[in-house]
């Protein structure tokens, strides 16, 4: 633990308490994914030297697959792999994770795919992978000894922030969008009394998020000043994945992406699986998935160039919907290096995504998974992905929350009256 000393660049998170021992497990420093400069574990997200994005480097320890397959039914099975400490399952949280990986007949006959599997995330507690992200942030906003728990949201990180933050007992305060979906506004209200509706895009809320963390002593924003912790819950969804097919990686993976942090965490998943020698080493594809009114890694990916044009979202995805996404430059990197491809649907096609999912498998994905199943079908439609190749596509939340999306696409085949005669008219 003599990581490099600096200045904290955000004010800190914590109110002065000393750190207690393994308040971070097997994490040992804050690492600049650009130039390698470490600093010490703490509420700091960006290199004092070049303010390139810190990333949570760890020491760990000889892992087994036993000792894995010995733990909770959650994320915290693991937990030596993560940000947390070894106690983490007597604190308060979520628990979420450890959530279906189906077997997707109908969908991969439909679409030509071999062996298809969707991961179904919109199991989790709040309906969306965003509560695995929340957990590593609610754990390290606690051992930071934070007063507020807070974020700048697309919707479902404030439904996940506010219900984390009431079970374990600390003042919540979440930032959207004002013009959000309903039902996502409710299923943050409905845990927080602390819900600030902001007149402005995402990338306006995230701005108005980070002046807040520099005037205001003791907040966790999840995302901004502990982001390093909280990315680092994605990494779960790529561990789940391996240890679900037996212990093995998939030969192509189909993310989402909006900031684009998940799907570096699940590449890092394999990239860590692979070192503690918990799967075999093989090559793997990385797809993202964005909607084209907020397609800015897509359209750098396809123009061949390195740096993302922020674009103003206009998408029904709004989950998906950041315009100048903080990970993008690295899921180009990942998805070229992997032989992947970072491609794009129109609205339409999402709505097609959504319902073509709900009536291949019997899940009701939100749009950000109509985003990514409509980019599958693209991706093999196109020639870009195997369809030969054991294929993942994650489905990261849950229809409900966007009902309004298909709303006019399906409802009764007719409306009758309560009799025989009405019913054999109607040819069902
Ligand atoms: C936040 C979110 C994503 C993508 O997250 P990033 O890590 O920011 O790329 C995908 N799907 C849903 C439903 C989300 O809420
Ligand atoms: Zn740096």
């Amino acid at each position: 633990m003599s990581a490099v000393l600096s200045e904290p660049v955000t004010p800190s998170a914590t109110t002065g308490r000393a750190l207690r021992e393994g308040a971070f497990g097997n994490a040992r420093a804050l690492s600049c994914r650009e130039c390698g400069h470490q600093v010490d574990l703490g509420p700091q997200y960006a290199c004092p030297e070049c303010f390139g994005p810190l990333e949570v480097a760890y020491d760990f320890p000889a892992v087994t697959r036993e000792q894995i397959e010995a733990g909770p039914r959650n994320i915290w099975r693991y937990k030596a792999l993560l940000p947390v400490p070894t106690d983490i399952e007597e604190s308060p949280n979520t628990e979420p994770g450890f959530t279906r990986l189906l077997r997707a007949h109908n969908l991969g006959d439909k679409l030509g795919i071999d062996r298809l599997w969707v991961k179904d995330d919109s199991t989790n507690p709040t309906h969306s992978f965003k509560d695995r992200v929340v957990a590593c942030a609610l754990s390290a906003a606690r051992e930071l000894g934070a007063t507020t728990f807070a974020c700048p949201s697309t919707g479902n990180l404030a439904n996940a922030v506010a219900a984390a933050g009431a079970r374990a007992g600390i003042r919540t305060v979440v930032f959207i969008p004002s013009n959000l979906e309903r039902p996502k506004q409710i299923n943050s209200a409905v845990y927080t009394e602390q819900l600030v509706a902001v007149n402005g895009n995402y990338d306006d809320v995230n701005r108005l998020a980070s002046e807040i963390a520099g005037e205001e002593e003791g907040w966790a924003f999840v995302n901004v000043n502990v982001r390093p912790f909280y990315a680092e819950g994605s990494k779960t969804l790529g561990y789940e994945i391996a240890e679900q097919l037996g212990w093995r990686l998939p030969d192509q993976v189909v993310i989402p992406v909006a900031s684009g942090s998940q799907l570096t965490k699940v590449d890092k998943a394999f990239q860590e699986l692979i070192a503690l020698g918990l799967v075999e080493a093989k090559p793997y594809k990385i797809y993202g998935a964005q909607a084209s009114g907020c397609s800015p890694v897509a359209t750098a990916f396809k123009d061949g160039v390195d740096a993302i044009r922020p674009v103003k979202p206009d998408t029904i995805a709004k989950s998906l919907a950041i315009g100048n996404p903080a990970d993008g430059i690295y899921v180009l990197d990942i998805c070229r290096r992997s032989g992947g491809t970072v491609e794009d649907v129109s609205d339409d096609e999402v709505r097609d995504g959504i319902v073509l999912l709900a009536r291949t498998e019997g899940i009701f994905t939100e749009t950000a998974g109509g985003t990514t199943v409509g980019v599958l079908k693209k991706l093999v439609e196109s020639g870009q992905l195997d369809p030969t190749l054991e294929t993942v596509v994650i489905n990261t939340g849950m229809g409900l929350k966007t009902i309004d999306a298909v709303a006019d696409r399906v409802g009764p085949a007719a409306t009758i009256d309560p009799s025989y005669a009405a019913f054999a008219a109607t040819n069902l």
